[in-house]
């Protein structure tokens, strides 16, 4: 299979898009691609957020027509069902980044839950993901991050509603056969995220993985941690789910240890952290037998090495063991691609208000005018769709 895969086919990677919506996006990238375009851009984002300005119309026209699938429950359903046709799946993201107080909490894990029990019913096969930073308040997961898990932790009733809102979401993901990914946030609050994800796992993941962790792999210490969560998993018995990420928080936390006076605890360079997610993809996929995998990625090189290994391992059962996802918007030749040849491959699906969204789309607009990321080719992909369709060679 690996031979007949062919990354960079756009005909089959933008299918889905009408030439309106091609070019569309494709000058969406041209302007994120230019860094002085993309940093004005993030810049009036930021000063609309701030002073609350009657403009969140033109970025609901813009960043966030190109990356979310729309402000509500049944925009996204449409695009799900939509991307389903082409055999792609969805990880449903309800956006819900800032919110600060217990209703808001509770009212965010309701949502998931009612997603999660409409997937269930309407379209199974598809996933969702969740922020534990939309179910309690940074400042206090950071705190909890902290202490002792099982001693200092199980006394508190603020932490207890907390366990009590994620335990809700996942016994509704394994009543509704849904698979829930915990994603990745701040450095300090993922010792947190670990333990409880780790707790989840080890109520729910008895046949197959129900329930995600998200590891970032720019992280000097995730590597050491892969292993031990194998062995963790294997020792308690139950399928660990590991969601593999480079990371999108490079600037933050290196600003935040540089303040702190301490080591950074993202790699130095690039190429470590490729070399790690790399290498934790090897291991994750040689113990396929009892670790069920995400591959989230928009690396070529990184989903070939995936595929590589799939073969190198023979995972036979590889469409219920090992799943690629990229962020919708980006890199549709990766993910239709990976369809087409019997991958299992997913978008994820950010939907919600406008300005809740808007911390999401600052980070996909850094992420794409980097000079790191192997995104910047998406603008020429698009390109050449755009000359392929019309069938000329220059735009
Ligand atoms: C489906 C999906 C789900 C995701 N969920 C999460 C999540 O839960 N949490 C989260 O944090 N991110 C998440 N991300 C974003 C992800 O972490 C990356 O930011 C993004 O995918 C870009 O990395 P890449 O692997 O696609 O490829 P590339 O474009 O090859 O790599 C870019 C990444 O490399 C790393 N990098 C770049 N320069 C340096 C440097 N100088 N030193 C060290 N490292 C560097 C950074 O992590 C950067 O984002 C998700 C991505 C996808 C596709």
């Amino acid at each position: 299979m690996i031979n007949s895969l062919n990354l960079s086919d756009t005909a089959t990677g933008y299918r889905y898009k009408s030439n309106t919506e091609l070019k569309f996006t494709y000058w969406m990238y041209r302007i994120l691609q230019s860094k002085r375009m993309a940093n004005a851009l993030i810049f009036c984002t930021r000063i609309i957020l701030k002073y609350n300005l009657p403009f969140q119309y033109l970025i609901k026209k813009t960043v966030f027509n190109v990356f979310c699938a729309g402000e509500n429950i049944d925009d996204a359903f449409k695009k799900i069902m939509f991307l389903n046709e082409f055999k792609v799946k969805s990880v449903l993201d309800y956006v819900s980044e800032g919110e600060n107080d217990d209703r808001s909490f509770d009212k965010n894990a309701k949502i998931i839950v009612s997603n999660i029990v409409r997937l269930g019913k309407e379209s199974p096969g598809n996933y969702v993901s969740v922020k534990l930073s939309g179910l309690e308040n940074p400042g206090f997961l950071t705190y909890c991050n902290g202490l002792e898990f099982l001693n200092d932790l199980i006394i508190s009733p603020r932490f207890d509603r907390l366990m009590a809102r994620v335990d809700l979401i996942c016994k509704s993901a394994r009543d509704s056969n849904v698979i829930v990914f915990i994603d990745a946030e701040d450095r300090c609050m993922q010792d947190l995220f670990d333990r409880i994800t780790e707790t989840m796992m080890e109520k729910y993941n008895s046949n197959h993985a129900v329930v995600f962790n998200t590891l970032q792999m720019y992280l000097k210490d995730r590597l050491p941690y892969v292993r031990r969560l194998i062995d963790l998993a294997e020792k308690q018995q139950y399928v660990p789910g590991i969601k593999l990420v480079r990371g999108a928080y490079v600037e933050k936390e290196r600003e935040l240890a540089r303040k702190e006076g301490r080591e950074s605890p993202v790699f130095d360079t690039k190429k470590e952290t490729d070399d790690a997610f790399n290498e934790a993809v090897e291991l994750c996929l040689r113990s396929h037998n009892f670790v069920d995998t995400c591959i989230a990625t928009h690396n070529r090189e990184s989903t070939l090495h995936a595929v590589a290994c799939i073969k190198k391992y023979r995972i036979e059962n590889h469409f219920n063991k090992v799943r690629f996802s990229q962020l919708y918007g980006m890199s549709d030749c990766l993910t239709f691609n990976l369809c087409l040849n019997g991958y299992n491959s997913s978008k994820y699906l950010p939907y919600g208000e406008v300005k809740k969204a808007i911390p999401y789309l600052i980070r996909r607009s850094e992420e794409n005018s980097s000079i790191d990321g192997q995104i910047v080719n998406e603008a020429n992909f698009l390109k050449d769709e755009l000359e392929r369709r019309a069938g000329k060679q220059e735009l």
